[in-house]
C-alpha cells in the first residue's frame, strides 16, 4: 500500500485542525453575539464578554494588542510566523528596558459587530469582530486546554 501524495498530519496539527472545524461548526449566533462588553480600563486587566449564548471570554490587554487584526499587523505577524496575541521576540537589549503594559485609552464599538482600541502607544487601526474574538477566546474550554 502507498501513501504516495498523502501528506501526514502530525498529531498537533490534526488535534488544532479538529479544534477549529469544532469550533467552527459550533459557533451559533448567540455565539458571536456580546450580552455585555467590559473593558476593564481602569484596573487594567483586558476585556471581558458574556456572549448570548452564556460563555463568557477574557483577554488581557498585553494580548488583544498582540492580536491587533489591523492589515499591517496582521503583515507584520505573518511574516514572524506569530499567532494572534503572541508577544514579538525582542532584542536583548530591549529586554531589560521597562515596557509599560499595553493598555487602551480609550475603546468604542463599531458598527455592531466589532470594538475598536485606542491604545495609549498611539496605534488604533484595529478593528476586533466578535468573530475573531469569540473565535480566539482564551479559556481553556475553547483552547482546548482543559
Ligand atoms: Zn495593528
Ligand atoms: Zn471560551
Amino acid at each position: 500500500m502507498s501513501h504516495e501524495g498523502i501528506r501526514f498530519l502530525s498529531r498537533e496539527e490534526q488535534e488544532r485542525l479538529d479544534r477549529e472545524e469544532r469550533r467552527a461548526a459550533a459557533l451559533s449566533r448567540d455565539a458571536l453575539t456580546p450580552a455585555k462588553v467590559r473593558v476593564l480600563k481602569t484596573e487594567g486587566t483586558g476585556m471581558e464578554i458574556d456572549w448570548a449564548d452564556g460563555h463568557t471570554s477574557h483577554w488581557s490587554f498585553q494580548w488583544l494588542r498582540n492580536a491587533c487584526p489591523c492589515a499591517s499587523c496582521v503583515e507584520d505577524r505573518k511574516n514572524l510566523g506569530l499567532e494572534p496575541g503572541q508577544a514579538r521576540p525582542k532584542p536583548a537589549q530591549v529586554l531589560q528596558m521597562f515596557e509599560a503594559p499595553a493598555r487602551p485609552a480609550s475603546a468604542h464599538a463599531v458598527g455592531r459587530y466589532a470594538i475598536q482600541f485606542n491604545w495609549q502607544d498611539g496605534h488604533s487601526s484595529g478593528i476586533y469582530s466578535w468573530d475573531f474574538l469569540r473565535r480566539n477566546c482564551q479559556c481553556p474550554v475553547c483552547k482546548g486546554t482543559s
